[in-house]
């Protein structure tokens, strides 16, 4: 068994969708990026890849390259799920906790975890049992707690298939 620990942030800004998990969230911004910004999909992405020993989202997907320009991350999840798959790991569970002061997460996990369990366990049953996702505030301290952006620091669980 190995554990991987993923971080990412992004900053707000004005005129784009708000992504998270692979779902639209109804918000009055979005995340600034080069991809679709979705920061709940990449710190998973960097916590698999964390856990098989396989680099991070950047040397991936590089923010350098036009391929990934307004990229939907869920593709890019599919892609590291494939990897990690390759590297005979299997994911057992994933925890993720995400932080922001608004807009409030609550009513949107339900879908988030629908959503990310068809892209990590497709075709498996109990796939949304083993995917969590937490939402909290920054009790209103630093630039996240100002309403700046979003944190999302997430855990994966693999399993060695050698
Ligand atoms: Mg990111």
């Amino acid at each position: 068994m190995r554990v991987g620990f993923g971080y990412d942030s992004h900053r707000f800004e004005e005129g784009r969708k708000l992504i998270l998990g692979g779902v639209e969230i109804p918000y009055e911004k979005g995340l600034k990026g080069h991809s679709d910004a979705d920061a709940l999909i990449h710190a998973i992405i960097d916590s698999l890849f964390g856990a098989a020993a396989l680099g991070d989202i950047g040397s991936h997907f590089p923010d350098t390259d036009e391929k990934w320009h307004g990229a939907d991350s869920a593709k890019l999840l599919e892609s590291a799920v494939c990897e990690v798959r390759g590297a005979f790991w299997s994911i057992v569970y994933v925890d993720v906790t995400v932080i922001c002061e608004r807009p409030k997460l609550l009513p949107h996990i339900p879908a988030i975890r629908e959503r990310l369990a068809e892209i990590l366990f497709p075709g498996e049953a109990g796939g949304v049992s083993r995917i969590s996702v937490k939402g909290k505030t920054n009790e209103k301290m630093d630039d996240v707690g100002a309403g700046a952006g979003i944190e999302v620091h997430a855990v994966s669980l693999l399993k060695s298939n050698k």
